[in-house]
């Protein structure tokens, strides 16, 4: 059966499973609860949370008012909008990168209760590692390492060696985008760092829009802030940041997907070197 086909089978079989009242955040009215697509498990398919969210056509609309809305405000203001709409089911997922290390500043100000998380591969970098720390040590937050069901030796013995150096689509696939979904379960909205700049795939994010691979509200508080902006940012209010950054690594990842860039590089030309690659699919349609 096609994803397609089982998507829209799926959508036939839905039921109300909206949670009691007093725990819908306004938007519920406009959603329905689906059961879980069958075939989500194919790399360039749908990756629905659990349980899913089918938009209606007005949610939808919706959605691309607010976005369009919010096009010229803050960042600040964009993340009131996504906590204010979706807390206590809004959410944020960090690899620790300077603009996610700025939501984090601006969330710990005026919603620090919001749930963060990191997609921990069992590859992140020492240092990506002890910046969870850190931000502990100077905002109180606990940021949330979610794994996968698998540790790396077991990954790897599963898999015959590493799977990244033959097939980082489906490394990052088990390692990230599997993860994310079980992150997010129970979410409506999340938040992503990705700012519009940074490449081609992320040129037409929308400010708030929808996450049809992650069947989540997804809000993009840093679409429109540039890189100068966000180290202005971090300049000012000392936001603990990468050690990598100031060694070459404007983009960090996992150890054995990054390298240092030269000079006059683009920033993410570290990121899967020597691969097609340039995103790890959560950004990605
Ligand atoms: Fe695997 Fe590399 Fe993707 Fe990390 S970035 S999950 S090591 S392919």
């Amino acid at each position: 059966m096609g994803l397609r086909t089982a998507i829209r089978q799926s959508a036939t079989r839905r039921t109300d499973m909206n949670p009691a009242p007093s725990d819908r955040p306004a938007v519920l009215p406009l959603l329905q609860v689906v059961s879980p697509a069958a075939g989500a498990e194919q790399l360039d398919g749908a990756l629905a949370a659990d349980p899913p969210l089918e938009p209606s056509e007005s949610f939808l609309a919706e959605l691309a008012a607010d976005s369009e809305r919010l096009e010229a405000a803050t960042p600040q203001a964009i993340l009131k909008y996504a906590v204010d709409r979706f807390a206590p089911r809004f959410t944020m997922a960090t690899a620790f990168g300077p603009e996610g290390m700025t939501l984090i500043h601006m969330l710990a100000e005026f919603a620090p209760r919001t749930p963060i998380f990191n997609l921990d591969t069992g590859y992140q970098f020492p240092e990506t590692l002890e910046l969870r720390e850190r931000v502990k040590r100077r905002y109180g937050i606990e940021i949330e390492m979610k794994q996968p069901d698998t540790t790396v030796a077991e990954y790897e013995a599963l898999h015959g060696g590493p799977v990244y150096k033959t097939d980082p689509n489906r490394c990052c696939f088990d390692r990230k985008l599997r993860v994310l979904r079980t992150a997010a379960r129970g979410m409506y909205a999340w938040a992503s760092a990705i700012r519009r700049d940074q490449s081609d795939d992320r040129k037409r994010a929308a400010i708030v829009g929808w996450d049809h691979k992650f069947q989540l509200v997804k809000i993009s508080p840093l679409a429109n802030w540039t890189k100068k902006e966000v180290w202005n940012l971090i300049t000012q209010h000392d936001i603990p940041y990468n050690p990598l950054h100031d060694r070459g690594y404007p983009s960090v990842g996992c150890w054995p997907c990054t390298r240092s860039v030269q000079i006059g590089e683009d920033e993410r030309a570290g990121r899967w070197s020597g691969f097609a690659k340039t995103e790890c699919g959560l950004h990605t349609s």
